[in-house]
């Protein structure tokens, strides 16, 4: 087998997937195959780059050892629930290494409800770089192992060019998988879920009380993760949340220029249900969706199963202040920091005077006019240095190594879409190498660190579904 499957969710109950193969296309072409993840899923690169790599990865040919499927699930999305979700635009050819490998935008499947089961080129792109910018950054996440042009038009607003990209993810169970079962209250394919999600992922766990305990450290951290970056999803509905714990979906996701804690980019999220501050609530608030469907296994008592499981979502709040405090405590080089004043006010100053997040802490430990720049009012930012410095034993090392310099800023990501879609993937390129390493300096590209001028600023971002 060129591409060594061995596949576990197809053997679970009939009710966890349907049956979908990809659906051809009419001239794939490749824009990118990520040579390292290929290696480390044991699958040769060169196979991936060859002719018959692309017909696979186009969903054109079936490899050997694949069994293409839709998984089913369902999700509130924007707080409103969905019994019946599912994957309408991606395909599970199977496992690797014991990771999922799914196209996306291979086509209709019976889950497709009234879309075409197709992507357009832009989100590829912003996927392809947005994910493997997390990986890179050291934030849990699916990755890119391929992204192809299809040769066709999908309709969106227009006509655009299509594309299909090669996720791979520790699984693509999700908080919504387990919302289908509660919602049918199919407490057997529930349990069968439960025990499948703890030996693939949580193997220490004992039972279901265990297994959500799990997920809420898994879930808490990773917010705290995404919170220390600037990182907003865009659409943290429960069908994007997954039970390993790795950011999934990137759809209108961006990272802020300005710090802002009410900032959103998501044009569908007219609310800001979404926005940056709300994420950590919005985790718990999705961990609860998953606790409620979880009861039914917790205790036989009901009332009882309901007091255990509050019982660990009320913890989640200090696992997340825990992790947060220490994630941007490490970014201003104090090793072993429990003020988070001393930090809440460096983001007051930040946002009241709409500073760049990235900028701000890259600076901090280094070039001291270009952190003043940051600033309207450079006597409050200077008094606040001055608290910091009084902290003593600042480590430039760690700070180094936890304020990035390079981020997908949202102006670069646009720019890389325009360009890929007439064709032209030098950009995309350059901006995959350049987030490859996004702590090292590389002066070459420092116009790559820089905020949007005025004119470059994109304020809102879309599904691109
Ligand atoms: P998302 O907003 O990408 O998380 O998708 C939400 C749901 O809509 C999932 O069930 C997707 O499979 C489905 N979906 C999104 N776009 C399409 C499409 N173009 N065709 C079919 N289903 C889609
Ligand atoms: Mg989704």
């Amino acid at each position: 087998m060129a591409i060594p499957f061995q596949n576990t969710y197809i053997h679970l109950p009939a009710d966890f997937h349907k049956l979908a193969a990809p659906i051809p296309v009419k001239q794939p072409g490749l824009i990118a195959v990520n040579d390292d993840l290929a290696r480390e899923l044991g699958i040769d690169p060169a196979f991936l780059r060859s002719e018959e790599g692309l017909a696979i990865l186009s969903g054109n040919t079936i490899p050997e050892g694949a069994e293409p499927l839709a998984m089913a699930y369902s999700g509130h999305q924007f707080g409103g629930f969905s019994p019946q979700l599912g994957d309408g635009r991606a395909i599970l050819l199977g496992e690797v290494a014991g990771m999922d490998l799914q196209l996306k935008g291979a086509g209709r499947t019976p889950f497709s409800r009234r879309g075409d089961g197709r992507s357009a080129l832009g989100p590829v792109l912003r996927e392809y770089l947005v994910s493997e910018a997390m990986a890179a950054l050291g934030v849990p996440t699916t990755r890119a192992l391929a992204a192809l042009t299809t040769g066709d038009h999908v309709m969106r607003e227009e006509p655009e060019p299509g594309g299909i990209f090669t996720r791979i993810a520790s699984s693509h169970l999700r908080i919504g998988t387990a919302q289908f079962f509660a919602a049918r209250g199919d407490q057997d394919n529930l349990r069968a879920l439960v025990d499948y999600t703890i030996k693939r992922h949580y193997p220490t766990a004992s039972d279901a009380l265990d297994l959500l305990r799990a997920i809420i450290e898994k879930q808490a951290h990773l917010i705290a993760q995404w919170m220390g970056f600037g990182f907003i999803h865009g659409v943290m509905n429960t069908d994007n949340m997954t039970l390993s714990g790795e950011t999934i979906d990137y759809g209108p996701c961006a990272f802020m220029d300005r710090y802002h804690p009410a900032r959103k980019f998501s044009y569908i999220d007219q609310q800001g249900r979404y926005a940056y501050q709300n994420q950590p609530p919005i985790a718990q608030w999705n961990l609860t969706r998953l606790a409620e469907a979880l009861l039914p296994l917790i205790s036989e008592d009901q009332e009882k199963a309901v007091e255990m499981a509050q019982e660990e979502l009320k913890k989640f709040p200090a696992i997340y202040e825990a992790a947060r405090l220490k994630i941007f405590s490490n970014k201003l080089g104090l090793a072993d920091n429990d003020d988070w004043e001393i930090v809440q006010d460096l983001l007051d100053l930040m946002s009241g005077q709409e500073a760049d997040f990235t900028l701000v802490f890259r600076h901090l430990g280094g070039d001291q006019d270009q952190l003043l720049s940051q600033f309207r009012d450079r006597a409050s930012i200077k008094e606040w240095l001055r608290r910091w410095q009084k902290k003593g034993g600042i480590d430039l090392a760690l700070m180094k190594k936890t304020n990035p310099i390079f981020i997908p800023r949202n102006h670069r990501v646009e720019e890389v879409i325009q360009a890929g879609v007439k064709g032209d993937f030098a950009p995309f390129h350059r901006l995959h190498k350049i987030l490859k390493t996004p702590y090292e300096e590389q002066p070459e590209e420092a116009d790559f660190e820089q905020s949007p001028e005025p004119d470059q600023i994109v304020c809102a971002t879309f599904c691109g579904t």
